[in-house]
């Protein structure tokens, strides 16, 4: 059948572009990810007294369904917190619907909840928590981390469950650095952790639900990496040190945010100086998203239980 020509896909013609431009295009959307985006952190918020952060998803450019399976980021980029003998943090909370990923870059977080997961991460561990039909947490700096203060620096990422998940049993994975495979790239360039999914047949420690990669390059200046995911996957990377520069042409400085278009699989990221970058891409979970506070479901009536459920505690109990 033909294409059928309307106001709405006459609307959404590209403008007259050159030549050169149209080539360009071409093979872009046939092969290179297209740079949708990059975003700048805004003016950091806190979540409690102990996290100071950024949040770029869902962000004024793109909402929790654009980035599904990642429908939140927050990142606390380096800062420093003065000695305290009273950690902080954030109180006993609930979740319900999705998974909370804290990555520790600098300093130390602290975990419990009502399902008894619970540990500690340091500099390059990975905290994998499992709400799912809903857990009491509480997060807080580590006591000795607290007392001696210190350089923070943080991802905590929500990973969305598919509805048939979405009320299964809680879990928690603790990931130490040392569990988390590493692709060693050639000749001393850097290597590519792998916390979940696969980066060159090499496969990560965090279990999920969806198909997720979530990867940390971490690169010597001037090298380079090259990554391949499918188009229609929801990709972006975050710069967490130094700079780079993305498919020879964006250069990313710290603490930005690159949003992919869903064209081309694959990209390549060259260090500007020594860097380390977040790069996330999963399957979009093609659902509606139903959100309030820390529940994400799917309608609002499952919303509405939720509360009822937190409120007539059948989340357990978590001690203050
Ligand atoms: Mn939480």
């Amino acid at each position: 059948m033909g294409v059928k020509l309307t106001l709405l896909n006459l609307v959404q013609c590209p403008p007259v572009q050159s030549a050169v431009t149209l080539y360009r295009l071409k093979a872009d959307f046939m092969k290179t990810k297209h740079i949708e985006r990059v975003v700048a952190p805004g003016q950091p918020h806190m979540v409690g007294d102990g996290f100071r952060v950024h949040n770029f998803i869902p962000g004024i450019y793109l909402n929790m369904q654009r980035m599904n399976p990642f429908i939140m980021l927050d990142y606390g980029s380096k800062h420093y917190f003065a000695p305290t003998n009273q950690p902080k943090g954030v109180g006993v909370h609930p979740h319900r619907g999705f998974e909370t990923v804290t990555i520790a870059y600098k300093g130390k977080v602290a975990h419990h909840d009502s399902a008894g997961g619970g540990g500690v991460i340091g500099e390059g561990d990975v905290q994998w928590m499992t709400a799912a039909s809903g857990v009491l947490h509480k997060e807080y700096h580590e006591e000795n981390f607290s007392k001696t203060g210190g350089d923070f620096q943080m991802i905590q990422l929500w990973v969305n469950l598919p509805a048939k998940d979405k009320m299964s049993k809680p879990k928690y994975q603790g990931i130490s650095n040392a569990d988390i495979s590493k692709y060693n790239l050639t000749n001393g360039d850097g290597i590519v952790e792998v916390i979940a999914g696969e980066y060159k047949n090499v496969k990560g420690a965090a279990s999920t639900f969806t198909p997720v990669h979530l990867l940390n390059a971490k690169l010597k200046t001037n090298a380079s990496a090259d990554f391949s995911f499918p188009a229609n996957y929801n990709t972006a990377l975050l710069v967490v040190e130094g700079a780079i520069e993305v498919n020879g042409e964006t250069e990313v400085n710290t603490d930005h945010f690159l949003l992919f278009g869903n064209t081309g699989e694959d990209f390549t990221i060259k260090a500007s100086s020594d860097a380390v970058v977040l790069i996330l891409s999963g399957e979009p979970i093609q659902e509606p998203i139903a959100a309030h506070g820390p529940f994400v479901m799917n309608t609002h009536a499952e919303l509405v239980q939720a509360f009822d459920d937190y409120n007539n505690g059948k989340f357990g109990y978590l001690e203050d």
